[in-house]
């Protein structure tokens, strides 16, 4: 009796210790992501997959992006601030402009009538040079 009582103890412990494992391992991953979200300093403008043009997010801009057979299609990318958004087009759905600013590297804005997709990079110019994580 006297020996079940403490298998089942040790089971218990087991389990404690595995949860406590688990919470630090997920606080852990939170942290490195937090940690490594990074803020970006370019906007590249993606049409079709293709990077049309790239712009630096230090500098306050409005950019027509004008896509379709005929140029028909019409978003307009505002950089203000540090931060990108659409903020117009004539797109049915109207995602796009509904997307709230982006401003850190790898998020994007997309345009899925008119194949646009806006992405915060961080491309490195000769006299910004990386530190070393
Ligand atoms: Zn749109």
């Amino acid at each position: 009796m006297k020996n079940n009582n403490s298998q089942k103890n040790q089971k218990l412990r087991n389990d404690i210790i595995l949860a406590v494992v688990i919470v630090f391992i997920a606080a852990a991953g939170l942290l490195l992501f937090v940690l490594t979200k990074q803020e970006g300093s370019t906007v590249a403008v993606k049409i079709d997959g293709v990077v049309t043009d790239t712009y630096p997010l230090s500098e306050n801009r409005e950019v027509s992006i004008k896509t379709g057979e005929n140029d028909e299609n019409i978003n307009i990318l505002t950089i203000k601030d540090g931060k990108a958004s659409i903020s117009e087009a004539d797109c049915p759905d109207k995602i796009c402009v509904e997307t709230r600013a982006v401003s850190f590297v790898g998020e994007t804005i997309v345009c899925l009538p008119h194949k646009i997709v806006i992405e915060i990079t961080n491309e490195k110019t000769d006299d910004q040079i990386d530190v070393a994580v």
